[in-house]
């Protein structure tokens, strides 16, 4: 359990100097209590006092960072339970899997190679995970991997001597090491500790992992990944779900750190669904087997939804887009800078084959209903801003096609930009019919 506020006050320096930004050291107290502040906000805490209060004020799940360079994954350091309640901030980082039997330069290029755009995101494997079989195909095959790909390597066997050899290949990169158990986690730990790299330590089950996450913690390492060696899908859920719930809800530090789970399905719609499971509740870290573009599309995109900021809508940065080799005659359609509104209206409007522009207006990132509705997407917002817009260089007409929701801001406009508003279909998906009628698409 967390220290409370009174307690962690008899700590500070109580001088109420105000720089950690509250005016006094009973409020920082209190803030850090709730969560709300860092200890290293107050810069005069004296050393013992820092020693009491980093593990008491200590993240509920600690952040562990694994890869080097651009391929680092961040794992952990969640504050919430569930996402609406604040966000959650490191999404779970996709691995697939390669055996050392495999033709592991060619799976590992494949891995690498995947890739997807989505309403303007790019969504990439994290890492690739190789299984070992026997010292000398592991340490070869952890080598092919390494020369193939620069994403975060997961290194698998739980036999120390394989791992010691192939962990020294991939020494700079930061890898994460699978497993410590209980046989060899003396050893686990000492080569772990070697490289710096996290190591995931796994358990026959939830009691088990307690035991041996605190005599892991004990040798003096806390880089810590958890498996509670479950695989059957519902029993992997409950024993996440057990992991997050007693870190976040009773600061169990056992528990305390991020967690991983192993896809087993075989079919590969039926892995995105059981991995979809995982990323929802709560893993760091899903490893998977299949590379199917498609069914890896739905659960990128699952991710992206989980991870993104429920109060912070994804935008596209607000401006005029050129849609095609446009020219001066070509139309010009306005929307809202909500990625999802810009993306959709942008893919029907390139459909259209009539190179167009399109704003994206600013509307903090709203759909065009909401933003209507909020005063961010009118004629008082967008007339002025049209009148003094660069499209006016760019074009030789001044018609603007809106979206048809909201043609009761069509006069306003018209009104304060001096140019003609064309009331567009309601739904992208009238575009395409709405350009061949209206424009000689
Ligand atoms: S910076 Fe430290 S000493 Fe100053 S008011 Fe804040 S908690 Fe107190």
């Amino acid at each position: 359990m967390g220290l409370t506020g009174l307690a962690i006050f008899r700590l500070l320096p109580k001088t109420n100097c105000g720089e950690c930004g509250v005016p006094t050291c009973m409020a920082f107290a209190m803030n850090l209590a709730s969560g709300k502040a860092t200890l290293s906000d107050c810069p005069h805490v004296s050393d013992a006092a820092k020693e009491a209060l980093e593990s008491a004020t200590a993240p509920p799940i600690k952040l562990v960072k694994a890869g080097t360079g651009d391929n680092v994954l961040e794992m952990g350091d969640e504050q919430v339970l569930f996402r609406h309640d604040k966000t959650f901030y490191h999404p779970t980082g996709i691995f697939i899997e390669v055996a050392d039997t495999d033709d592991v330069a060619a799976k590992v290029a494949e891995i690498d190679a995947l890739k997807f755009e989505r309403v303007g995101q790019t969504y990439v494997v994290d890492g690739v995970a190789i299984k070992g079989s026997a010292a000398d195909s592991f340490k070869k095959a952890v080598e092919a991997a390494a020369a193939k790909t620069n994403k975060v390597l997961l290194l698998m066997s739980e036999d120390p001597a394989a791992m010691e050899a192939a962990a020294a290949v991939v020494a700079d990169r930061k890898p994460i090491l699978y497993a410590a158990n209980a046989d060899n986690c003396e050893k686990m730990v000492e080569i772990a500790k070697k490289i710096n790299a996290p190591l995931v330590v796994k358990g026959k089950n939830l009691e088990d992992l307690v035991a041996l996450v605190e005599k892991v913690v004990g040798l003096g390492y806390k880089e810590l990944i958890l498996d509670s060696g479950e695989r059957e899908t519902s029993k992997v859920l409950a024993d996440l779900t057990q992991i997050r719930r007693q870190a976040i809800k009773k600061r169990f530090r056992p528990f305390g750190y991020p967690a991983i789970a192993f896809t087993t399905e075989e079919d590969p719609y039926l892995e995105a669904l059981q991995a979809q499971v995982y990323v929802s509740k709560f893993a760091s870290v899903v490893v998977m087997k299949h590379t199917d573009l498609a069914s890896l599309l739905t659960l990128f995109s699952w991710r992206n939804n989980i991870y993104t900021d429920p109060q912070k809508p994804i935008a596209v940065q607000p401006g005029v887009y050129a849609i095609g080799a446009v020219t001066p005659d070509s139309p010009v359609y306005i929307t809202t800078n909500f990625s999802l509104t810009y993306y959709t209206v942008a893919t029907e409007v390139e459909a259209t084959r009539l190179p167009s522009y399109l704003i994206a207006f600013d509307t903090d990132g709203l759909s065009v209903m909401t933003a209507w509705a909020g005063g961010k997407f009118i004629g008082e917002t967008i007339g002025p801003w049209l009148k003094d817009s660069d499209i006016n260089q760019k074009v030789n007409h001044k018609k603007l096609i809106i979206p048809g929701g909201v043609a009761a801001i069509k006069g306003k406009i018209e009104e304060l930009s001096g140019w003609e508003v064309i009331v567009g279909p309601r739904e992208a998906s009238g575009i395409g019919s709405f350009a061949k009628l209206r424009l000689g698409a």
